[in-house]
């Protein structure tokens, strides 16, 4: 295909994206304007970025923060509008770098990186949107904080960090209804006053619209099937 084939096709199926987006939003009653898009960029280069941001699209998301340092500064030269969300992972060494290049990270999921990422945004004068990253599966492989530990970790990070979170994330099981991880991450956020729901992925947005996400995380639904695949963790 030549390049310009694939930027009509990336369009069209952001386009299609919008379109199911929509349809959920209606049959749930709510208002688009609560529902953030989020396109994964993982893995893809800037030639499969571009036609995205040519589209309108301006709400990106990766899950390293070496890869997104290698590929975003040279395309937000261009954007300044742009919103770069953290969906994966966060190792405390690399804090510093993600407080300065993300407008979000959705993966707080322990003390020690709360305390850290509250010290860089003080150190850099930055105020990120900051999801607590909550392990509904209680899988052993995945990230996030345990459902039994999660208010005491919110509380703790407003209270002795300082941390303004605005909202919870998850990733459900593969095997299991993501529906039921939703609900469970809509009570929680609920019971803590919080807002935000990160939750819902090229598989699933429409379901997790219906739980109330605000911010959806889509990437293969986007950009296509990714070649090297990173699982979300
Ligand atoms: C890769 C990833 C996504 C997007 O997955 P798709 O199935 O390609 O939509 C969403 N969230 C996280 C945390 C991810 O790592």
């Amino acid at each position: 295909m030549k390049q310009s084939d694939h930027d009509v096709l990336a369009a069209r199926r952001l386009e299609k994206v919008h379109e199911a987006i929509g349809e959920a939003a209606l049959q749930a009653g709510r208002d688009l304007d609560e529902i953030s898009l989020i396109a994964v960029s993982k893995t893809f280069g800037p030639d499969s970025i571009r036609p995205v941001l040519a589209a309108g699209q301006r709400m990106f998301g990766e899950n390293r923060v070496q890869e997104a340092m290698a590929k975003w500064p040279p395309m937000r030269a261009d954007n300044d509008d742009l919103d770069l969300h953290l969906i994966g992972p966060l190792q405390t060494n690399k804090a510093k770098e993600a407080v300065a290049l993300f407008d979000a990270i959705h993966t707080i999921d322990r003390p020690k990186l709360a305390r850290i990422v509250a010290e860089q945004q003080r150190a850099q004068g930055r105020a990120l949107k900051l999801f607590v990253q909550v392990n509904t599966g209680e899988e052993p492989q995945k990230a996030g904080i345990l459902p039994k530990e999660a208010k005491r970790f919110v509380l703790q990070c407003r209270e002795e960090f300082g941390l303004n979170v605005s909202g919870l994330m998850c990733i459900p099981p593969q095997d299991e209804e993501a529906g039921i991880h939703f609900a469970f991450l809509a009570k929680l956020a609920d019971e803590l006053g919080l807002a935000e729901l990160s939750m819902g992925m090229s598989a699933d947005f429409q379901t997790a619209i219906r739980f109330g996400a605000t911010h959806i995380r889509v990437g293969s639904a986007i950009f296509g099937e990714r070649t090297h695949n990173r699982a979300p963790q």
